[in-house]
């Protein structure tokens, strides 16, 4: 057996519905950032046994979807490995990462 999703037209008049009462994204708001939630969300997600209800909706813009779909997949976002086998730190450009590590050693 497995949790009947709702679709169609139910599922656009919902959707409707939804973002006219809660038309920011959840997530952004958190970070106190204002964005339009464009896409509603399960918090928990159906195949982790979440409902498909109200009480487990939440509206959130593109970018917070995608990030929180990776989170629920399991996907972390990996660093990438530099020579000397430490991660690479983010923000630091291909050719100064070595010069960066060597110049905090030294
Ligand atoms: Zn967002």
């Amino acid at each position: 057996m497995s949790v009947q999703r709702i679709r169609g037209a139910t599922l656009q008049r919902r959707r409707k519905l939804w973002f006219t009462l809660h038309p920011l994204c959840v997530a952004c708001q958190q970070k106190g950032v204002t964005s339009m939630a464009t896409e509603l969300d399960h918090v928990v997600p159906l195949f982790k046994g979440g409902a498909d209800d109200q009480s487990n909706l939440q509206g959130l813009c593109p970018t917070c979807h995608e990030q929180k779909t990776a989170d629920d997949l399991g996907y972390v976002k990996r660093h990438a490995i530099g020579l000397d086998g430490w991660p690479i730190p983010e923000g630091v450009p291909e050719g100064r990462r070595g010069y960066e590590r060597s110049k905090k050693k030294g």
